[in-house]
């Protein structure tokens, strides 16, 4: 398998992580018959660059794609993948599992990341279930309370001061040289991993939209290859439409999308809730990009209020996920009340994340007191 840069096209058939140009690399498409199998590294044996280390898995990946009611008030059939039941609660576990799979038959001893939520947490699980040591780079103002979450598994936790945009690079840099293999956002074997969730999707569903909350742009590229590559190998008819989703609090590629711009700006000031989403400066921001201009897909940016408002709806719904997770949702709606979607159309949203790893955030229902003595009165 050979290594190609998405924005100018050189290949490397070394396994570089970021192109000469300083973009995102990623393998060529590849081309496959899926198996019959028992897991989704099975049933898409073709379809990895890397054997996937079956006996180590935690059991990433498989997630349920469930009905939705609330899309009938919006006069779509809509469905959530719900990928909060994966082992660290996050899709990042399926990109994880892949590129620690590779990390251990390249005979790497220690692995590495940059992140303070659900990856840091992803990395430091799969590290020690592959008795690896993890080395996980995390900003200044990282909190302690999140922390607890990532060091829990045994991990070398380092806080990093200075320039956190800056850390993604220099990781890198120092990885190749220090013998360290770090699995940043957008890794090529991670981005690979999330191709499970469009062969999943389209296993149960022919949808026509897919909404996908985005940040460093790993995940969005994932499920758009994963997509074409089936397409390539002549299982899907059609490529549904990609929605990437951002907060506008943080949109650099929403931004540069509707401006027309070929490369994407830093965005100043970014302020969200939703914090897995809000990466000032994707490093995949302009690979994305040049998907979305290519198959005319589309860009939503969401606010605050309604993300906020969508977590509700999904709670109500019994699915508790965390704000980044719930803006898919929010876009839907937006793109139904704008008439950009149309009546009757198939829609999956990806539930990214789950929402207990942002308790803090969360606002509850309401709790009532009883004595024991009344309490047939209360339950009445
Ligand atoms: C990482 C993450 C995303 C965005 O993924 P990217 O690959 O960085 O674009 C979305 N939601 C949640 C919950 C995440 O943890
Ligand atoms: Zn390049």
């Amino acid at each position: 398998v050979k290594l190609r840069c998405p924005i100018c096209g050189r290949e490397y058939d070394r396994p570089v992580q970021r192109c000469e140009c300083n973009e995102p690399v990623e393998f060529e498409l590849l081309n496959g018959e899926p198996y019959i199998g028992k897991t989704i590294w099975e049933r898409f044996y073709d379809f990895w660059p890397v054997e996937p280390a079956l006996e180590l898995s935690l059991g990433e990946g498989d997630t349920p794609l469930i009905k939705s009611k609330l899309g009938e008030e919006l006069g779509v059939r809509l469905y959530l993948k719900n990928e909060t039941v994966n082992p660290t609660w996050s899709f990042k576990d399926r990109g994880t599992f892949l590129a620690m799979s590779y990390a251990l038959k390249a005979g790497y001893k220690t692995v590495g990341t940059v992140s303070t939520g659900n990856m840091a947490a992803s990395v430091s699980a799969y590290a020690s279930r592959f008795g690896l040591n993890a080395k996980i780079l995390v900003s200044e103002s990282a909190s302690n309370e999140k922390l607890k979450a990532v060091s829990v598994y045994g991990a070398d936790v380092i806080r990093v001061k200075g320039d956190y945009g800056r850390l993604y690079f220099e990781s890198l840099k120092l990885g190749e040289s220090l013998g360290i293999y770090f699995m940043n956002s957008d890794n090529p074997f991670r981005v690979e991993g999330y191709k499970g969730i469009a062969f999943e999707i389209a296993e149960e569903v022919t949808p026509d939209y897919v909404l996908i909350p985005t940040s460093s742009g790993g995940l969005f590229r994932g499920v758009a290859k994963g997509f074409i590559e089936l397409k390539e190998s002549g299982l899907i008819e059609e490529l549904p439409t990609l929605v990437a989703v951002q907060a506008e609090g943080c949109s650099p590629i929403c931004r540069a999308f509707k401006e027309g711009k070929e490369k994407i700006e830093r965005f100043e000031r970014p302020k969200t809730i939703a914090k897995a989403i809000a990466n000032p400066y994707p490093p995949s921001g302009n690979a994305v990009l040049k998907l979305l201009r290519e198959f005319g897909w589309l860009c939503v940016a969401v606010s605050d209020d309604k993300i906020r408002e969508a977590q509700r709806k999904l709670a109500g719904e019994g699915l508790f996920v965390q704000p980044a997770s719930a803006t898919g949702i929010a876009a839907l709606r937006k793109l139904v009340e704008k008439g950009r979607i149309e009546e009757g159309a198939k829609v999956v949203s990806i539930l990214t994340g789950s929402g207990l790893r942002t308790l803090s955030q969360a606002k509850g229902g309401t709790i009532r007191e009883c004595p024991l003595e009344s309490l047939e009165n209360c339950l009445r």
